[in-house]
């Protein structure tokens, strides 16, 4: 049945607050009903007991309570959690819990499949099916930080947007859930422990540096030879690297914030000296910090991971030149829960 009701959350607390005026009601029951919604995660107007049963049923005739749901979840042999998420409309999107010693990390996504074309990447086989909306995003992120609670005693601690999904191509409703995460009617978790991760869209790039956004920026790179990351990315046609790095460039103008890189080192593909070469003459512009991510094979062995020698040749190299880097072990490969595993396999 296609419902014609509204979802409620995607009201702003005004929003509601008006909705009640226009009702003959108080501006204050929408920050009661505001309250149950977000601090309380009401997935019915039931169980809003300090509102009446008329107000309630008025709501329930004008609204639905889009909420997700955690259809299966798995747990890897390491600690990492995997949610498979049902949204309203049936379609099915995951989010990681990544725990360390310290840290609980939610990896979530911003699309249903994707809307790019990496070759090396699962999610991107699913196509992009839809945008999530900022309450989809939110609610995994509540999921997460539920599940650290209960099985870490501890609250999340950082956020990655690095699940399915280009989430500069859902650009507003990704802003709009961070606004809501780091609110302090939200989660009130600090920005500077959230990272977007993006393949490179300079024109949405240089717009967040124009908005003055506080979170931090991961660009996928894996290479920095436009004929090589045209091959194994094929957007890169379009958004070519001499575009990406004066976005980035705008970037780090107008945000002083340090650059991530994520890179992943194929054997034969970007595994040779020039190929650092052109990666520090590509990031040396601005404070960077490139990830080296391990290799998760998806299928058939187009892609292998490079030789340990090699990878030593990139730390040294960028070592060499001043650039912080990491050799980042995968987590959850087990469940399929690793980068660019993510697939809706359950
Ligand atoms: N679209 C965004 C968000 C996805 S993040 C982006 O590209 O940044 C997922 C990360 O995992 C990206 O850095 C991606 O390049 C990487 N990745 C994709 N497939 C992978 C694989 N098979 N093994 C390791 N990393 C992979």
């Amino acid at each position: 049945m296609v419902t014609k009701k509204k979802d409620i959350r995607a009201l702003t607390l005004e929003q509601l607050r008006e909705f009640f005026i226009e009702n003959g009601d108080k501006a204050f029951r929408g920050n009661q009903v505001y309250e149950w919604l977000w601090q309380k995660a009401a997935h019915s107007f039931e169980v809003m007991t300090n509102i009446s049963k008329e107000t309630r049923e008025i709501l329930e005739s004008n609204f639905v309570i889009n909420h997700i749901k955690v259809d299966v979840m798995q747990r890897s042999a390491d600690g990492t959690i995997k949610n498979a998420v049902r949204l309203h409309d049936d379609l099915v999107v995951e989010s990681v819990l990544i725990p360390t010693k310290t840290r609980t990390t939610a990896c979530v996504s911003s699309q249903v499949g994707c809307s790019l074309d990496c070759k090396f990447c699962a999610t991107a086989r699913l196509k992009r099916m839809r945008n999530l909306n900022p309450d989809e995003i939110y609610d995994q992120v509540v999921a997460i930080d539920n599940e650290s609670r209960l099985y870490f005693d501890r609250p999340l601690s950082n956020i990655v947007f690095m699940g399915m999904g280009e989430p500069l191509m859902n650009y507003n409703n990704v802003l709009k859930a961070i606004d809501k995460i780091t609110s302090k009617e939200g989660l009130g978790m600090s920005p500077k422990r959230i990272t977007v991760s993006t393949s490179g869209v300079p024109k949405m790039i240089k717009k967040m540096a124009d908005e003055g956004v506080k979170f931090n920026l991961a660009v996928s790179l894996h290479s920095a030879i436009d004929a090589i990351r045209t091959a194994i990315m094929p957007f890169n046609a379009t958004f070519t690297l001499s575009d990406l790095k004066e976005s980035l460039e705008y970037w780090y103008k107008k945000t002083k914030s340090r650059i991530t890189y994520e890179y992943v080192v194929w054997q034969g593909i970007n595994d040779k000296q020039k190929d650092v070469d052109a990666l520090v003459s590509f990031c040396k512009f601005a404070p960077s910090k490139v990830n080296l991510i391990e290799y998760n094979p998806i299928d058939d062995g187009d892609f292998q991971q490079a030789s340990a020698k090699a990878i030593e040749m990139y730390v040294r190299s960028l070592e060499r030149n001043g650039i912080v880097v990491t050799v980042r072990r995968s987590r959850g490969k087990d469940i399929d829960a690793a980068c660019g595993q993510l697939a809706n396999k359950t």
